[in-house]
């Protein structure tokens, strides 16, 4: 299987290149050059596997540079009902007639992100040892990706982390989670600004060749594709509980932000994995329920930001979707870069709305949208905790709203469980007045001491903290 970029880069890539990569040299996403197909007797071979198993089928596809023997390894190492909690992994429950929750969130930091974190980590550690070589990871936070890369990464062999996340916006618990550990590869770094600039510090330091291979800069932001290849699993295992053999489809809701997880979904859905819709769930940040309402993509500026209760999905504009994009104007590099090269350059928006291609987005595509206020979320929280007796945080809550508008009877509908409440106590204390529960192990951490820097949002800043702490 060979890799090329969005933007037209004429260069191929193996999986294990892109591994340690992230953005493509021409500033573009890789993508494989053709889905791998998976027909129905093969549907019917994977669903008795367990989870790792199902991981190894399906990664086996889109890496042919690492031995089966080694890769089927590395499934089974990382997901073990010791680290996920149980056996089934993403276990599914059916929450009312026709709507289910799929767990993706009992991994180590209880978000969704661990999922693709745990096997990313282990698979940097591999790859690096293969090659005697060291990575320097950058990434850029709202919360839940920087405590999933930081204990995926602490303590392994040639990884240093560099995590970056906008000072003082998120949960406390997310920051003692993060800010607790004292293992010495990883760093923590606070940058004054909003998740955007912290992203655009990852983009620049990535942007600027000379100090990126000076300094082995890689991520594990969502543009990894290992990390979406990763999440594309959860999708198979969640089809294969939420039917019973036959081929009938199912709809997955997915709470998003920079289009990673959903963009997962697509994946699996052009392999073949019969979904019918795929609902992308937003907060008052809805860029992305915009585009899919009207066609026209609108990126804010971090003035534009809303800081709200379901913080891990306030982004402005989402680095994954130029994926779906490319996809969805039939792979046409130049046309790809007139949009987001030209267009958002210059305006910082494309509208797509008189193009035919825009239709395929529902038509073709599956896609539909809904958006969440804060109001609605704690309604969801009340109305989920009252007849289910379940509690659910904010993310998942905005999910479960834009699900059921989107119901049809008789097609399942999963929707995606991304965190646990604990993670958003205040949010959940607002909603019902009490904390949730806390599980044993994160106890007290508020108070542990903490490892972390402060830098103004200035990538030159970023590059010198990088460079006095590489040796
Ligand atoms: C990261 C995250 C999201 C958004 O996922 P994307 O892949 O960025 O779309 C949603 N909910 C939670 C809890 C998250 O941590």
């Amino acid at each position: 299987m060979n890799y090329l970029s969005t933007r037209g880069h004429p260069d191929r890539k193996r999986f294990c290149e892109i591994l340690l990569e992230g953005l493509a040299p021409d500033g573009g996403l890789y993508l494989p050059e053709t889905y791998p197909q998976v027909d129905t007797a093969t549907l019917a071979r994977w669903r008795a596997l367990p989870y790792a198993e199902l991981a190894f089928e399906i990664l086996s596809l889109y890496i042919d540079d690492i031995p089966p023997v080694d890769l089927k390894a590395i499934c089974a190492k990382t997901y073990t009902a010791e680290v996920f909690g149980t056996e089934e992994i993403v276990p599914l429950r059916e929450l009312e007639d026709g709507v289910y929750l799929e767990a993706l969130s009992n991994g180590p930091t209880l978000a969704f992100k661990d999922m693709a974190m745990q096997l990313l980590g282990n698979l940097f550690e591999y790859e690096l040892a293969r090659r005697g070589a060291e990575l320097n990871i950058l990434g850029a936070t709202s919360g839940d990706t920087g405590s999933a890369a930081e204990y995926a990464m602490r303590g392994k062999k040639g990884v240093r982390v560099f995590m970056t996340s906008p000072d003082g916006r998120m949960s406390p618990f997310q920051q003692a989670q993060m800010f607790s550990l004292q293992d010495e590869n990883i760093h923590n770094i606070a940058i004054t600004g909003v998740f955007d600039d912290c992203q655009d510090i990852v983009k620049a330091v990535s942007n600027d060749l000379g100090f990126k291979r000076k300094y082995r800069i890689g991520t594990v932001n969502s543009i990894n594709w290992a990390r979406l290849l990763a999440q594309v699993v959860y999708y198979f295992a969640g089809y294969f509980q939420a039917t019973a053999g036959n081929d009938k489809p199912v709809s997955f809701t997915v709470p998003s932000g920079n289009f990673g997880n959903v963009c997962a979904g697509h994946v699996a859905r052009m392999m073949g994995l019969p979904i019918q819709t795929l609902v992308v769930a937003t907060n008052e940040n809805d860029v992305l329920d915009e585009f899919f309402r009207t066609g026209i993509y609108r990126v804010r500026g971090a003035v534009d930001t809303h800081e709200t209760s379901s913080p891990s999905m306030d982004i402005s504009k989402a680095s994954n979707f130029e994926r779906f994009v490319f996809d969805l104007v039939g792979r046409d590099a130049t046309k790809l870069r007139q949009l987001f090269v030209e267009d958002l350059g210059l305006n910082g928006s494309f509208d797509l709305s008189a193009d035919p291609a825009f239709k395929q987005a529902a038509e073709r595509f599956g896609f539909k949208s809904g958006r969440s206020t804060h109001a609605d979320r704690l309604a969801t929280i009340r109305d989920t905790e009252k007849r289910f007796a379940t509690l659910v945080d904010p993310h998942t809550a905005d999910g479960l709203k834009a699900a059921r508008e989107q119901l049809v009877p008789g097609v399942p509908m999963v929707v995606l469980e991304t965190a646990l409440p604990i993670k958003f106590a205040a949010t959940l204390v607002e909603a019902l007045g009490q904390e949730p529960e806390r599980p044993k192990k994160f106890e007290g951490i508020e108070a542990l001491p903490k490892r972390v820097v402060k830098l103004p949002a200035d990538a030159e800043a970023v590059k010198a903290y990088i460079a006095e702490n590489c040796d």
